[in-house]
């Protein structure tokens, strides 16, 4: 098992539409944590408008995400981690659980709102996952504007990374990765994650959070996990798919808990999952010592912690 114990929670009872966020798995610094637990609540918010208008899953993890990605407290969009050349290289997913249907992009450069273009690769609906110069050319094919990749840096990236190259370690956690899931009033589900992977990665690295079934999973039959954590670990595990499958029948807490113990114990992947059973009820874990969350569904007040 990890340093830290393993923490969890769930909303318990069924619900007609839930969305539930995390801001990453890591150790932010004790005063940081309320920042972080705010952003999640205000990107809960964003995904609460959306279900609440009558929207889909997918509009509203997708709303919940660039919420997140746009709040520089995080490692996803402005303000994502930086790897050992000093880059934002991005890497986000989006899937939809009744269609079924995916899009990732991975080293991506240059874009604010990676889960942007992952949602267009999802549309588009030739391949799933784009990499590097292809995700940019998919990006402008689908209308986004290219911005300078200095724009995404932050002074706190910069820090991180500095702190990462001097203390020699090739992975390192950022704890802030962000994702969501949610599901609608017609009982439709979807997950996204995005991230900038953990900080001094070797250029080109790719961790779990675009791929499929490991970083995001949403299968309306089964549940919808977003995955956060060691991503080397965590996409060995194929963890979100393998949580989702657990989360019909245990609940989404327990589903939770059983693969962050097993990532501990048998990936050395200290990691949070958040979980979502397809009828509405939601749940997480995490191993390490913080991962900011929020939660709302229908009838309840958003919640939000650390
Ligand atoms: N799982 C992410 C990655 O390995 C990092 C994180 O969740 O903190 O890229």
């Amino acid at each position: 098992m990890s340093d830290h114990a393993l923490k969890g929670w769930s909303s318990q009872t069924p619900a007609r539409w839930s969305i539930l966020v995390h801001g990453g798995a890591g150790d932010v610094p004790v005063a940081k944590r309320p920042a972080h637990a705010a952003g999640c609540a205000a990107a809960v918010e964003r995904g609460r408008a959306v279900l609440e208008a009558g929207g889909t899953a997918l509009e509203a993890a997708q709303a919940a995400v660039v919420a997140l990605e746009d709040d520089p407290c995080f490692n996803a969009g402005t303000g994502a981690s930086l790897n050992a050349d000093a880059m934002p290289e991005l890497d986000a997913s989006i899937m939809c659980g009744s269609s079924l249907r995916a899009g990732a992009v991975c080293a991506l450069v240059g874009f604010k709102n990676p889960v942007l273009v992952a949602r267009a690769a999802l549309e588009r609906g030739q391949h799933v996952l784009y990499a590097a110069e292809g995700a940019r050319r998919l990006a402008h094919e689908a209308g986004f504007t290219e911005v300078p990749p200095e724009e995404l840096v932050t002074d706190a990236a910069r820090a991180k990374l500095a702190a990462a190259l001097a203390a020699g370690q090739a992975k390192n956690w950022a704890g802030g990765t962000v994702g969501a899931v949610a599901r609608d009033a017609e009982g439709h589900l979807a997950a996204a994650t995005s991230t900038g992977g953990t900080a001094g990665k070797y250029p080109g690295r790719v961790g779990d959070s675009p791929i499929v079934g490991a970083g995001s999973y949403a299968d309306d039959q089964l549940g919808a996990c977003s995955a956060t954590g060691y991503g080397e670990g965590i996409l060995k595990a194929v963890a979100s798919y393998r949580a989702t499958a657990l989360a019909n029948d245990h609940g989404p807490r327990a589903a939770a808990e059983a693969l962050v113990t097993e990532l501990a114990n048998r990936w050395t992947a200290p990691a949070g999952l958040i979980l979502l059973a397809p009828d509405g009820r939601l749940g997480w874990a995490r191993s390490t010592a913080s991962m900011s969350w929020g939660a709302a569904w229908h009838g309840g007040e958003t919640l939000s912690g650390y």
